[in-house]
């Protein structure tokens, strides 16, 4: 397996929830792709979750990951504070690397990151699934195609109850990059920005921290955004929420945009279009988030296009996730840079 040149090996930097439920599966479903190893800082569980997965080598450091010659790339789900110094890492190695969001703890890092990868000649993605669905992917056609007009609001419903198997450093690790703005804001964000083909430039919010989260963690956000074209996001977010439905809409000058269940990892969830002409609901062809996304990212590898969500979206999504933190924090509306203007 490991020593057929034919096959891009991938190495897995965590042996982590996220790898287990979706990535592995996501990066095997492609023609000519393969995870030959996995790192874990825990050699006993790195070498169990290898043997649980098929995963050929297990190695308890970085760097000696990074030197085997069958990892062509490297798929980053570690702890948030990590992914810098790891993506840094790889770069330096000559690999390829999607990393999960937050790219990193600050903006400064996470654009470190996109300039060492461009440096190196490696392609750095972001895995924000949600742009991956098929229901974003027909709201985005259907706002950018005209169909309600000028959009002028839109609203996040993504609070959610965060599973047992993950009330871990969401809840009670700061350093580690915890609390839901961080886990869930970010991908409110990367979404409105793939609908809405604009970007956001203030924030303004209120957190909650009620029956999970400690250590000065939120488990729940309320934020608004503003966008250069005039829409307003609301978008409301939580761990904490057993029982909430989740969706976006995005409401125009001529028509409204319904999406029930979308904001999940699932290939499901339903679209409706309403205007003048009434109610009307738009079939979607629901297909895996996750292999759609590493499908963009094996093509971007081979040259071909780019990756689904990029470095520089993972840098927006970052920076407007901290707006929101810092907005939150200090009571006032907080302007978003624009990093890449
Ligand atoms: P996990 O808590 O499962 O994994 C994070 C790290 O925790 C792992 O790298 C691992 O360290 C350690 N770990 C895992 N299981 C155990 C265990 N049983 N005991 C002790 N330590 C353990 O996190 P997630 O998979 O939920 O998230 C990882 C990253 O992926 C985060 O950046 C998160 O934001 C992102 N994510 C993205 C999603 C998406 O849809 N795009 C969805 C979910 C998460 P080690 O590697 O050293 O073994």
């Amino acid at each position: 397996m490991t020593s057929d040149k034919r096959v891009t090996g991938w190495g897995l930097i965590g042996a982590s929830t996220i790898a287990s439920e979706h990535m592995i599966s996501a990066i095997r479903a492609q023609s000519g792709h393969d995870v030959v190893a996995v790192v874990s800082s825990n050699a006993q569980r790195g070498q169990a979750f290898a043997h649980t997965h098929g995963v050929a080598r297990a190695y308890d450091d970085v760097a000696s990951m990074l030197a085997d010659p069958a990892v062509h790339a490297v798929y980053v789900s570690t702890t948030n504070d990590l992914h810098c110094s790891q993506v840094l890492a790889a770069s330096a190695a000559g690999k390829h690397v999607l990393c999960e969001k937050p790219l990193a703890l600050k903006v400064a890092d996470a654009l470190a990151m996109n300039t060492a990868c461009r440096n190196a000649g490696v392609v750095l993605g972001t895995n924000h699934h949600l742009r991956n669905a098929a229901t974003h992917r027909c709201i985005r056609e259907l706002v950018q195609g005209g169909a309600i007009g000028r959009p002028l609001f839109a609203r996040v419903f993504h609070a959610v109850y965060l599973p047992p198997h993950l009330q871990g450093w969401r809840l009670d690790k700061p350093e580690a990059g915890g609390g839901v703005i961080l886990d869930i804001t970010v991908h409110d964000v990367d979404t409105l920005r793939y609908i809405l083909g604009a970007e956001p430039v203030e924030a303004v919010g209120l957190t909650q921290s009620t029956t999970m989260a400690r250590e000065g963690l939120e488990d729940g956000v309320m934020a608004v955004l503003r966008f250069d074209n005039g829409v307003l996001a609301q978008l409301h977010d939580a761990f904490t929420v057993k029982h909430a439905d989740t969706g976006i809409e995005i409401h125009g000058e001529k028509g409204s945009i319904v999406g029930r269940n979308v904001m999940t990892q699932q290939p499901v969830g339903e679209v409706l279009l309403r205007t003048a002409a009434g109610e009307q609901p738009i079939a979607v062809e629901h297909t895996n988030l996750y292999e759609r996304g590493v499908a963009a990212f094996c093509d971007a590898m081979r040259g071909e296009g780019s990756p689904a969500a990029t470095a520089e979206d993972g840098v927006r999504s970052l920076a407007t996730a901290i707006a929101v933190v810092d907005a939150c924090r200090s009571g006032t509306a907080v302007r978003i840079p624009n990093f890449f203007a």
